[in-house]
């Protein structure tokens, strides 16, 4: 298997093996990888010549330092996983020089919004950070297909709004949440749960699920005060932020107008650890 750790290497490797008829499908991920991950690579092998997972802990979008310190890194089993699934997928798995080369910034976009709803308001930079990194990793990887799970939905769109607004030759393909038996959307971030508090987190989805029956019947903010009653009596848990949004434009939800596509998103503290989740409505 081919395992990078320089983008100059990666770039070369590529250009030698692809050419104007083959497509590059590209996975971005932070590593840790689940199921979630790999059903992203089996899309990616499906519909491509060639598939490339980038692995790479990006520290201009976190805006914790103690998340960032604490984000599980382990290559090797990684690695392992990537080799059972498909031994021609390749690696790039860089260091925080070779894609940042001393200075470790982001830039600075506009996204027409998406970027100041929901994580954007409660992780400031956060969606820089991604955008400076999606971007760079695309110029690097030159695929013709990214695959971007829906578990992070407001980063999917994000993504689409930077790749149409740039004009990248790429096509930005939205995957479904992969989930534990229990409901709980995979995370790398779920390895920092104890078996206790990984059970408990299926209240999550649970919750999301009757919200999503409720919007059926009642008002946005009906169904948001009954999430964060459930939260309220939840010991251990606590709710950043529930809200029903547009899915084109993030935007909370005012009134139901018909014909729009809506969907809820959830951000949870159980104990230190952050987790998210969201579920289409319609
Ligand atoms: P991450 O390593 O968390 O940055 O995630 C890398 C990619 O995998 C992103 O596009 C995520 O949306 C996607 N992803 C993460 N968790 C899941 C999941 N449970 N199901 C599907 N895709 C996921």
């Amino acid at each position: 298997m081919r395992i990078f750790d320089r983008q100059v290497e990666l770039s070369a490797h590529l250009k030698s093996v692809s050419s104007a008829n083959t497509t590059i499908g590209f996975v971005p991920t932070m590593g840790a990888l689940h199921q979630g991950h790999l059903s992203l690579l089996k899309e990616s092998l499906q519909n491509n010549d060639f598939t490339v997972i980038s692995i790479f802990v990006n520290p201009t979008q976190f805006n914790n330092p103690e998340d960032l310190a604490k984000y599980p890194r382990t290559l090797e089993s990684d690695v392992a996983k990537i080799e059972k699934l498909n031994p021609n997928i390749i690696v790039f798995a860089p260091s925080v020089d070779d894609i940042y080369e001393g200075k470790t910034v982001s830039q600075h976009f506009d996204f027409d919004g998406l970027e100041n709803q929901m994580e954007g308001k409660f992780r400031p930079g956060h969606f820089d950070g991604v955008g400076t990194i999606v971007k760079r990793l695309f110029e690097i990887v030159q695929p013709a297909n990214a695959y971007f799970g829906e578990k992070d939905f407001q980063q999917l769109q994000i993504v689409k709004k930077m790749v149409e607004k740039a004009q990248m030759p790429v096509k930005v393909i939205g995957c479904p949440i992969f989930r534990e038996a229990n409901g709980l959307a995979m995370s790398s971030r779920n390895e920092r749960l104890t078996a206790q508090e990984r059970a408990d987190a299926a209240v999550i989805y649970r919750t999301l699920q009757a919200a999503k029956m409720r919007f059926g019947t009642e008002n946005a903010k009906r169904v948001a005060d009954y999430v964060t009653d459930v939260f309220d009596n939840v010991p251990g848990f606590e709710l950043e932020y529930f809200e029903i949004a547009d899915e084109a434009t993030l935007e909370p939800i005012t009134e139901k107008i018909e014909g729009r596509q809506y969907r809820a998103f959830i951000a949870v503290f159980v104990n230190k650890i952050r987790l998210i989740d969201t579920i289409s409505l319609n």
